[in-house]
């Protein structure tokens, strides 16, 4: 077994304290590859566009063995990944998945508030086109090149012709695939080189083929739950899909706050697909 390095057994202290606080289970240790396999997906928020109590919109976080990915920027990203016990400097790249406002709205505030808390680095944004675009015009509103010694933001999109690669890092490879969505969109598979164990986000999206093929035998798929409008998936459609495609595993997100009975949301889901089904909580965290 390996010995992990200093920013591993840092890393890992965090989890460890993050677990102890939220009653989440433990970050697990492994004598296998490097020793510490520790991918860990939180969920920073989990509402549909209108968020509501204990529901903040919804975006994620991913913690490989050296790389943290935030996808998406809601509200107040900083206030929420201190909540989930993770450095907000500790933000590697953020992932942005479409130009819509409960996805990428709290972009400039995430800009300012790494400034402000010292940050040392550009922030590497990739993902959709338009949402970058988007993105970068909002924090442009603010003038940031006023802001003494902030590090502007560094931006890479992809073409969505086809199935791309978004990042290949040590611990992480995430590929994106096009979403059928009110505006372009990119569902993420995200592959844990530790474990060798793949997790895909749909994002916004209605049930399509090539989201099927793209989340084909995914040991986790955490998948919307919007309701039946055009452009969303229902309960019942994520759980189709999750047979579909054969996964191990099915999380509904983005399902609406206020006023739903959750209990059907699962219920539905649970009536098309035979494995294990949960709805995404807000600061539960995945491990892959
Ligand atoms: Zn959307």
């Amino acid at each position: 077994m390996g010995q992990p390095s200093d920013v591993t057994t840092q890393r890992f202290s965090r989890r460890l304290s993050r677990a102890a606080r939220t009653g989440g289970s433990l970050p697990c240790i492994s004598p296998v590859a490097s020793g510490w396999v520790l991918t860990l997906l939180t969920f920073l928020g989990t509402a549909s566009a209108v968020a509501g109590i204990g529901h903040e919109n919804t975006f994620l976080v991913v913690e490989g063995d050296s790389s943290t990915v935030m996808i998406d920027c809601a509200g107040s990203p900083l206030q929420r990944l201190q909540m989930a016990g993770i450095d907000p400097l500790d933000v590697d790249y953020l992932v942005l998945t479409h130009a819509h406002p409960d996805h990428i709205g709290g972009f400039p505030v995430f800009a300012l508030g790494l400034w402000l808390v010292g940050q040392q680095n550009s922030l590497s944004v990739v993902g959709e086109r338009g949402a970058l675009e988007t993105a970068a015009k909002l924090l442009a509103l603010f003038n940031p090149d006023k802001w003494p010694g902030f590090h502007a933001p560094q931006f890479r999109s992809i073409d969505l012709s086809e199935e791309s690669v978004l990042l290949d890092l040590p611990d992480l490879l995430i590929t994106a695939c096009q979403t059928q969505h009110l505006v372009p969109g990119l569902a993420l598979r995200i592959l844990s080189k530790a474990s060798g164990q793949v997790l895909v986000y749909s994002s916004d999206t209605e049930p399509a083929p090539q989201l099927v093929q793209f989340a084909r035998g995914a040991d986790v798929l955490v998948h919307e739950a919007s309701g039946p409008m055009r452009g969303h998936s229902t309960a019942g459609q994520a759980g189709q899909v999750a047979t579909a495609a054969g996964v191990g595993k099915l999380f509904l997100i983005h399902y609406p706050a206020n006023g739903t009975d959750l209990k059907q949301l699962l219920t539905d889901a649970q009536s098309q697909f035979a494995g294990p089904t949960e709805l995404a909580r807000d600061f539960g965290v995945v491990e892959w």
